[in-house]
């Protein structure tokens, strides 16, 4: 019988590697609902080739203006995903949710009601809104898949072990294109540049984070709360040829490592076949030679001061929120071209500082709709400020 899949953000990198890998497998896989931002041309490609009759355009506009484009098609388009799932309310076997920013929370809490398992690359709606995530995970005992690199692995690294066993973990950073680099020497580099990651091909706001790391700060914050850590049982360790992706230290004596090759295929490809023993995966090889030489190293909170921002309690308050929505805000500006590649370090240090946002760091948003109000705060002082 064939499984039912939903994709949200089909039309971005995650996305369309999570399609390179189910068009292998049309036999076993039915794709039935893809969504967008405002990538309609793409989408709708998508939607043919997969034959796929759900579609859902988040862009206002651009739903309205291709409404009778996708008719033509038999193709079904809606604004929302509740309005996707108004008249059909069947479960899929696997959402995939591949959204890049937090505007991916709300679709997730409204579509884990309709998956059986539920698979985020969206990090950012991770750490945002894991209380409300886990909430509707468990109301719905859907099963949770990470699907970032470090956390899928260290996911399959944790299974049937007890988390008292845990001493601490290790998450790997590449160092991104600037390791070698002073940040003062690169204080005004252009996108460009920042977007040419030495070893993975990401959509280009994650290519930003983790030049600056901010990508890794994210991850740090969305391990403790997936695996319910303390502060002092997570560590980052650079390590350039980002072959090793997780690393578990237990109580025990006991190190695992697991390593695979850099490419998000893997943990995508691992999730889809979860429960099968289909899963053959073409770079199944192992890389001795590259595990001769591979090299763990401390970071230089020098060339990456946002790691500083670790010092903060990430208690699930709206500090999550607002130093998301801050690099959420700041990333755009830089990629088009109104801040410096520095002055994303310094305005995010600087601002996360401001009594106007600090005063919320001891309080939590009740649900969605706080935390929608505290982005558009965010993102109402940024422009401000910039304009000033
Ligand atoms: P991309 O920018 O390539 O794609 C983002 C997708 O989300 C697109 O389909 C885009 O639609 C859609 N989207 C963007 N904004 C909105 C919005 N406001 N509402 C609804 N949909 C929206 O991102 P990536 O694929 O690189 O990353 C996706 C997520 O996965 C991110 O959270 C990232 O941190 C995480 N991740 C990515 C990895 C990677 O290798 N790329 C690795 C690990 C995690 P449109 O095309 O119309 O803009
Ligand atoms: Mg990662």
């Amino acid at each position: 019988m064939t499984k039912n899949i939903f994709l949200l953000g089909s039309t971005g990198s995650i996305g369309e590697t999570t399609l390179k890998i189910l068009k292998k497998d049309k036999k076993n896989f039915q794709i039935k609902l893809l969504t967008t931002y405002s990538n309609v041309e793409k989408v709708y490609r998508q939607a043919l080739l997969f034959n796929v009759k759900t579609v859902v355009i988040f862009n206002k506009k651009k739903y309205l203006k291709n409404y009778r484009k996708f008719k033509s098609k038999k193709i079904k388009i809606f604004p929302t995903i509740e309005e996707a799932f108004r008249f059909n309310k069947k479960k899929s076997y696997l959402t995939i949710n591949a959204i890049s920013g937090i505007d991916g929370l709300e679709p997730s809490l409204k579509i884990i009601k309709y998956s059986n398992n539920f698979a985020i690359a969206n990090k950012e709606s991770i750490i945002c809104g894991w209380k409300f995530l886990k909430k509707e995970l468990l109301k719905n005992k859907t099963r949770f898949i990470p699907l970032d690199s470090e956390h899928f692995s260290i996911w399959s690294l944790l299974k049937n072990e007890k988390k008292q066993n845990i001493k601490k973990i290790y998450l790997t950073a590449s160092g991104g294109p600037f390791l070698n680099f002073k940040l003062n020497k690169i204080k005004n580099i252009k996108p460009e540049y920042a977007l040419k990651h030495p070893n993975w091909k990401m959509g280009k706001k994650i290519s930003i984070d983790s030049a600056t790391m901010m990508n890794k700060i994210f991850e740090v914050v969305e391990a403790k709360k997936i695996f319910n850590l303390d502060d002092k049982q997570i560590e980052i360790l650079i390590h350039p040829q980002s072959y090793i992706h997780a690393i578990v230290n237990f109580n025990n004596g006991l190190t695992k490592l697991l390593a695979h090759d850099t490419t998000m295929e893997v943990p995508i490809a691992n999730a889809i076949y979860l429960k099968s023993e289909m899963c053959d995966f073409k770079n199944n090889y192992f890389n001795y030679d590259l595990l001769n030489g591979l090299n763990f190293i401390k970071p230089d909170l020098a060339k990456f001061p946002l790691l500083n921002i670790l010092k903060y309690k990430f208690n699930n308050t709206y500090l999550e929120v607002i130093l998301v929505s801050l690099n959420d805000a700041l990333v755009k500006k830089y990629l088009d071209n109104k801040i410096s590649y520095l002055s994303i370090h310094t305005l995010i240090i600087k601002l996360l500082k401001k009594p106007y946002f600090s005063k919320f760091y001891l309080l939590k948003p009740k649900n969605i709709n706080d935390v929608k109000i505290m982005v558009q705060r965010v993102n109402h002082y940024i422009d401000e400020y910039l304009d000033k």
